[in-house]
């Protein structure tokens, strides 16, 4: 494999501001959360020398007042974001897991047969997909970063390299027929045009297929305050709400909809192309009635948000601190992109956390974006044998905690930075 091109404080990434919204073109934007000017959170540094050349954009959270949409309006040129992407999703046992459950419960729900064709947007190294061949079905990746599209197709795994959206969804139907399944997990939060991709899976989905989505869940983030799961590749917020307004608009209907604890909690969507078939479920209906209820699309629910995460700021900031003054040893564990929200928003820099520890070998002698942590490899904790750990990828605190059996015996002790600052034994 050759060293991947990274995102470097020498490329200059194309930013515009959108005065709109993508999900409805609606001109009312309501801020509710900043989060300050913060680099981009995978762009990872070789070296100090560029420490002082790193671009910085607004981090903003706003609400659409027409469709309940919460987004960012700070754009990043796709190309800089996602060219060359440094998440592997083979690399955590977490979702390992998660995928061949995955596989299963969609071959069995559509009774998939050999021929029937599972397309994957935003596929990433194939993993998922993986799980699908080994069910016996036909499969074909599509992933716009073409060093990780070049790791699946070494893995056996079809994919084509391009950005997915209304054209090429009627491009790839064309080229491979129509699909039994479009699948995008984590993909439909991070696009400009979240209705024209939704309308290209439209395109390239079968009469009797499905278009299945996951995305964080908005309602989940607010619940747990886990704003860290802002930053700029991350441009919608879905509410169930919003986004079954935004799949109506694209000719589906949503027939189901999981409740997954991946990623700090996600949506599942279940879509099918709409048509004599009538409406979205009544399920689907009466949750996001309840999601509205709850004060979802609220602006002064959403700002009561806001006021929380001050509230984690300085809680988190104080207790690293007066551990600090105590004399512990703090690390860090996992290079996340949202550890790198966490740490820039709170202005936790090398002085309260002097590393960070990642599994990931593209990280690792790297520093983090921002407050310039280094990135040492997960042996280091040996080593340095710190008092304590911030678990930065906290969506993996159980495996981490689990791994780290040793560090725990050795009087080691976790922090949990979420909802509130929590240390654990
Ligand atoms: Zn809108």
């Amino acid at each position: 494999m050759s060293e991947p091109a990274l995102v470097t404080a020498r490329e200059r990434p194309v930013h515009r501001r959108r005065s709109s919204c993508r999900g409805c073109g609606g001109t009312e934007l309501q801020q509710f959360l900043d989060l300050g000017r913060q680099p981009l959170a995978n762009a990872f540094l070789r070296s100090e020398a560029e420490f002082g050349a790193e671009p910085k954009y607004p981090l903003t959270l706003h609400l659409c007042a027409s469709c309940g949409l919460v987004q960012l309006i700070d754009v990043i040129d796709p190309e800089i974001l996602f060219g060359s992407y440094l998440y592997v999703t083979g690399t955590s046992e977490t979702i390992a897991a998660h995928n061949r459950d995955y596989a299963s419960t969609v071959a069995g729900l559509l009774n998939l047969a050999p021929a029937d064709l599972v397309v994957e947007v935003a596929s990433n190294d194939g993993s998922l997909l993986r799980c699908f061949q080994r069910l016996g079905a036909r499969v074909l990746g599509v992933e716009p970063a073409s060093n990780i599209a070049e790791l699946a197709r070494g893995a056996g795994v079809p994919t084509e390299t391009v950005f997915f959206d209304r054209l090429e969804g009627a491009r790839l139907r064309e080229s491979h027929g129509p699909a039994r399944v479009v699948l995008g997990n984590n993909v439909l939060a991070h696009v400009d045009d979240p209705l024209g991709f939704l309308a290209g899976a439209r395109q390239l989905v079968a009469d009797d297929g499905l278009v299945i989505v996951e995305v964080p869940s908005f309602a989940e983030m607010v619940e747990r305050l886990e704003y860290d799961t802002v930053y700029h590749e991350h441009l919608s917020y879905f509410s169930l709400a919003a986004l079954v307004r935004l799949a109506a608009g694209a000719g589906l209907r949503v027939v189901r909809v999981d409740r997954v604890p991946v990623h700090g909690g996600s949506l599942r969507l279940y879509a099918a192309p709409a048509g004599s078939q009538g409406e979205h479920a009544a399920e689907v209906l009466a949750a996001v009635a309840e999601e509205v209820r709850a004060g979802l699309t609220s602006l002064d629910r959403l700002r009561g948000f806001a006021a929380q995460v001050e509230r984690n700021r300085a809680a988190l900031v104080a207790l690293l601190k007066r551990l600090r003054a105590e004399g512990h040893a703090i690390g860090a564990y996992g290079a996340p992109a949202k550890g790198n929200t966490l740490l820039n928003f709170c202005g936790v820099g090398t002085e309260l956390v002097p590393y960070t520890v990642d599994r990931n070998p593209l990280k690792v002698g790297r520093y983090t974006p921002g407050m310039h942590l280094p990135v040492l490899p997960v042996e280091a904790i040996r080593d340095r044998r710190p008092d304590f750990l911030l678990i930065l990828a906290w969506n993996f605190a159980e495996e981490i905690m689990r791994q780290q059996a040793e560090f725990a015996a050795g009087g080691g002790r976790f922090i949990l930075p979420l909802p509130m600052p929590e240390v654990v034994t």
